[in-house]
């Protein structure tokens, strides 16, 4: 495109600079992958990116963040220090089993 010009066909969605965890400033940056990833998190440097195609769904953004902010705390409790880490499974297992049964059962409180 000359210019510089931007799109405007697709929603674009407000960028977050950061995020509190656990009260550890973290921030978020956004890159492009090619290989289809939607997020990375490096606890390390406090830092978490996620894809600019989160930015163009809002579920994908919410989606990919919360992901990513789980690998964020299990690092911070330790897990991820264990001889064999598997924090993938536990990320894997509160995101589709944990989040949407505490959202199902909101009401209840
Ligand atoms: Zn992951």
């Amino acid at each position: 495109m000359p210019w510089g010009g931007r799109h405007t066909k697709n929603t674009i969605m407000r960028k977050l600079r950061n995020v509190t965890v656990l009260g550890h400033k973290i921030d978020i940056e956004y890159k492009t992958w090619h290989d289809g990833q939607f997020g990375s998190c490096d606890p390390d440097n406090r830092s978490i990116k996620l894809s600019h195609a989160c930015l163009k769904d809002d579920e994908l953004h919410w989606a990919t963040l919360v992901h990513e902010v789980m690998h964020m705390i299990i690092w911070l409790t330790g897990v991820s220090h264990m001889e064999e880490n598997n924090e993938e499974v536990y990320v894997r297992c509160i995101e589709n089993l944990v989040l949407p049964w505490i959202d199902e059962n909101k009401h209840r409180k």
